[in-house]
């Protein structure tokens, strides 16, 4: 029998074969750089790979099932909830290789992919054809698409357009004893057997690694405007959010910041921003030219209905750009002031936002604790900051301020991530959300599809020695 030091070098050896010596990592120095992901929790991986194609792929998935080494799919690491991070050592697959724009077929709307595109660099490609991928995370500019399809990752303009997963037509995809599936087509309409596409899209990366997209495409918008308003108190900006919803007003996004986030992207980028306000939406329209123009004088009238202090159209396409910068950067904005805060991006019906956002000011205050609210608020998704020194943030006061966070979600009808995933970060949670027979069942199926717990091991379900977790003792709405 081999020893275990003889074993690594014989999987190893096995590796470089299949990849050859240059797209292997294993200095500690090199494996720190994939040990974390945004969350900042980390664990050292034991090898990074870098595999070129679906042949690669499938002989590393084969060799770590052999020798029963974990395997973490890794795009850029920006996952909020620790699903990139190899919390049981074992091989890191970083796609950055496989970053290719395989086909984009203007004649049925449809674009392949290699997963280790970077979002926006797909937004460019597609844009320069006249066509759109409309998903845009916030991190659009460095995360990937196989990260996105994991994650079914949202974005500023899913309150018109749908998340990741309303652009996923097909997928190919390595299963844990290496053999490949292929799902979906490109044809509108496909109803041949199970749909498998939607299972692995919000899987994390724990039921198969994908090796290719094919996303769907719309044209591109003819034009588009973006309206700030700007509010005295946090509750107008979140009534305004429930009014443009509740009259069927469609806009492509409606963000929304609090006082602490405006100043802090403020002092961040020095814009211009209205650092005073109480409260800021940023709401984009798109469409057709004149169409436009009636949406934002509707979206306009229920800003003042609800109190806005100032409502104001972007110039030109610059001031535009520099807005949406200037969202986009709030997490980064957040993180230089408080590094390890807490970032929960729980999710409520929408017309629920202006109770939620009472909730949590009562949590802040019942619990003493600063907590900047900001996100995507025209699909009730709130990103809830508790900021704080390192050893605040690790207190039992904020891990009380999160239970009640979730609890109020919960209570108001909402879910406990409408983006992030779960991870590691949310597991011991899951079962508040999801009846103990439903995840059983989810369960089920993550043993059937890879019974030796090789594809991201330990991700989305509670650990089996916390059995409260799966007790769902919560009250439902
Ligand atoms: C500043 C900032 C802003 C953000 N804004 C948003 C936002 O607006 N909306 C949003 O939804 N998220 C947002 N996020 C979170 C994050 O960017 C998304 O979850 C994104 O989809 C992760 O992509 P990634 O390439 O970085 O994936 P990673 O973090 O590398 O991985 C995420 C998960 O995907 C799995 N995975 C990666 N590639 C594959 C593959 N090929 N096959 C199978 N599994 C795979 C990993 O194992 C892991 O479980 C933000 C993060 C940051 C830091």
């Amino acid at each position: 029998m081999q020893k275990k030091g003889e074993l690594v070098a014989d999987f190893k050896d096995k590796l470089k074969k299949i990849l050859g010596p240059e797209a292997i990592l294993d200095a500690a120095e090199d494996l720190a750089c994939y040990s974390a992901d945004a969350t900042r929790k980390s664990h050292m991986p034991e090898t990074v790979v870098f595999p070129s194609s679906t042949d690669q792929v499938v002989a590393i998935v084969k060799l770590a099932g052999r020798y029963g080494v974990p395997l973490v799919p890794r795009g850029a690491g920006s996952g909020l909830t620790g699903g990139a991070v190899p919390e049981r050592g074992g091989l890191v697959l970083s796609f950055t290789r496989m970053n290719r724009i395989l086909e984009i077929d203007a004649a049925n709307l449809t674009v392949l992919v290699e997963p280790g595109v970077v979002t926006a660099d797909l937004h460019t490609a597609v844009e320069s054809r006249g066509l759109f991928y409309p998903p845009d995370p916030a991190s659009m500019t460095f995360c990937t698409i196989g990260g996105n399809i994991a994650e079914n990752a949202g974005g500023m303009r899913a309150v018109k357009y749908g998340v990741t997963r309303d652009y996923v037509l097909g997928l190919e995809a390595v299963l844990a004893d290496g053999k490949i599936i292929r799902t979906g087509s490109k044809c509108v309409k496909d109803v041949v057997g199970y749909d498998l596409t939607p299972l692995i899209v919000g899987c994390e990366g724990t039921l198969a690694v994908v090796t290719r997209a094919l996303l769907r495409l719309i044209p591109l918008p003819e034009a588009k405007k973006t309206l700030t308003a700007t509010y005295a108190d946090m509750h107008h900006a979140a009534d305004t959010v429930a009014g443009i919803i509740a009259n069927r007003i469609m806009p492509t996004t409606i963000e929304f910041l609090d006082r602490p986030s405006v100043r802090a992207v403020e002092e961040y980028l020095h814009l211009g921003l209205p650092k005073d306000a109480g409260a800021f939406l940023l709401i984009e329209v798109d469409g057709e030219a004149e169409a436009i123009d009636i949406t934002m004088e509707k979206v306009s009238a229920v800003c003042h209905a609800n109190r806005a202090l100032e409502v104001t159209v972007a110039e030109d396409s610059q001031q535009q750009e520099s807005l949406w910068k200037a969202r986009r950067s709030v997490a980064a904005a957040l993180r230089k002031i408080s590094p390890f805060r807490v970032n929960e991006d729980i999710v409520v019906p929408r017309a629920m936002i202006p109770e939620m956002i009472r909730r949590i000011e009562q949590i802040s205050r019942r619990f003493n604790l600063e907590i900047v609210c900001f996100g995507h608020a025209g699909d009730g998704n709130i990103h809830v900051n508790i900021m704080g020194k390192r050893q605040e943030i690790e207190g039992e006061r904020v891990e009380g301020a999160v239970v009640e966070l979730f609890k109020a979600t919960v209570d108001l009808g909402g879910r406990l991530s409408g983006e992030h995933g779960i991870g590691i970060s949310k597991r011991p949670f899951i079962g508040k959300n999801i009846d103990p027979t439903t995840l059983n069942l989810m369960h089920k199926l993550k043993t059937i599809m890879d019974p030796d717990n090789i594809l991201n091991p330990g991700k989305i379900f509670p650990p089996p020695e916390s059995p409260d977790a799966l007790s769902n003792d919560w009250k439902w709405p």
